[in-house]
């Protein structure tokens, strides 16, 4: 479809309450002074988005129909409104997709990844499942040309896991990853790449702990026996890793990686449980003086910094992560694909051909 001549472009949207995602025909957004519009050229699925295809219960309370999904993306910008300044027409970039407010007190204090008013690009208002997106300029990153598209494209799950293990001391630190979805590989690299010592993972998925060999994990686990955190323990002269990054939002993993923290350790959970997760918090946490920390998002844009350095310098490989190639028009190849627990990225092109 000619996008500038129709006035309309493609875009892959939820236009009801229910399962599914349907190719539609979509106006192509119209920019404001202060906004920059970009030609997709890739865009990856999130897991989130696999939530709002099924429809669960979280997409019900959050998503108003007809809305564009995608959420992580590269691109090249198409045009940007008169006051823009930082970018111009044909510059590579991806995007921040969380939208801060500006004025609530967290603004105020530079922790705009906690704002009270946080609204999302491609969950509360038209994403970049499609030919073209909406930005506003303070919120699009410029790609350093170091960076391949198709890293490019996945700067916002990469840019959890850089927040997450750069949350307090790496180096020299012993860690363990529980859960290699792709945040948890991403995160091995990441610590690895930051000098932690040795990388302890556990995942119920064989394919994913595989991978997570792959990804340069020193001890690969299976806690489906119960005997992980025992075996870390014992690894560790029964002392426990210093550092837990929780990736899996499973409440038996969040117990076990607890039950494997050392006294006097970090405990930083990324992972989004679906229920209440009940703790021994006076032996897991305050007798062992531990540190616990959530992690929402990502800096901004302290950790969009720290991530174009670690690509920049080459220090994170993470081709074993990318799978299939698709364009847009066959996502639904690409969702069956990961709702069956496949664990690298998916990327879609909006014009069908990888660049
Ligand atoms: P994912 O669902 O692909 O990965 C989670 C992994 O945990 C899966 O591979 C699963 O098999 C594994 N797992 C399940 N039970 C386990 C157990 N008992 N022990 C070990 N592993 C177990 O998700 P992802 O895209 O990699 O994201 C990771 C988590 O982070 C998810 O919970 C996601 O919702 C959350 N998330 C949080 C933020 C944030 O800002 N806090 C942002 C993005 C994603
Ligand atoms: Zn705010």
């Amino acid at each position: 479809m000619s996008v500038t001549k129709s006035g309309q472009m493609n875009a892959l949207r939820k236009m009801r309450a229910g399962a599914g995602l349907s190719f539609e025909s979509a106006p192509v957004p119209a920019i404001g002074p202060t906004d920059v519009l970009v030609r997709v050229t890739a865009a990856s699925i999130c897991g989130t988005d696999l939530h709002i295809y099924g429809w669960d219960r979280w997409s019900q309370g959050r998503i108003k129909p007809p809305v564009t999904l995608g959420h992580e993306f590269s691109g090249i910008v198409e045009s940007v409104g008169e006051e823009v300044t930082a970018v111009k027409a044909g510059d590579k970039v991806s995007a921040e997709m969380h939208l801060n407010c500006g004025h609530c007190h967290q603004c105020r204090l530079g922790e705009a990844h906690i704002c009270q008013n946080l609204r999302i690009i491609g969950i509360d208002r038209d994403g970049a499942f499609a030919e073209l997106v909406k930005i506003p300029a303070s919120n699009i990153w410029k790609l350093d040309p170091a960076i391949p598209e198709h890293y490019g494209a996945i700067l916002d799950p990469l840019g959890n896991a850089v927040h997450t293990v750069l949350a307090g001391e790496i180096a020299g630190k012993t860690v363990l990853v529980t859960g290699c979805g792709p945040i948890g590989l991403m995160s091995i690299v990441v610590a690895k790449a930051c000098g932690s010592s040795t990388v302890f993972a556990t995942e119920i998925n064989p394919q994913r702990r595989a991978m997570a060999r792959k990804m340069g994990a020193d001890v690969v686990l299976d806690p489906s026996s119960g005997n992980a955190a025992k075996q870390i323990l014992a690894d560790t002269s029964n002392t426990g890793v210093d550092v837990l990054l929780e990736m899996s939002g499973n409440p038996t993993a969040i117990q076990q990686g607890f039950a494997a923290l050392r006294a006097g350790g970090r405990a930083s959970l990324l992972g989004i449980p679906t229920e209440s997760v009940p703790l021994d918090l006076v032996n897991d946490v305050i007798f062992k003086g531990a540190t616990v920390q959530g992690i929402y998002g990502r800096r901004m844009y302290g950790t969009w910094v720290q991530m174009t350095a670690l690509l920049k310098a080459g220090r994170l490989n993470l081709e074993p992560l990318f799978g299939e190639r698709t364009s847009l028009e066959k996502f639904e190849d690409a969702f069956k694909l990961l709702r069956g627990g496949l664990a690298g990225k998916i990327l879609m092109y909006p014009d069908g051909v990888p660049h």
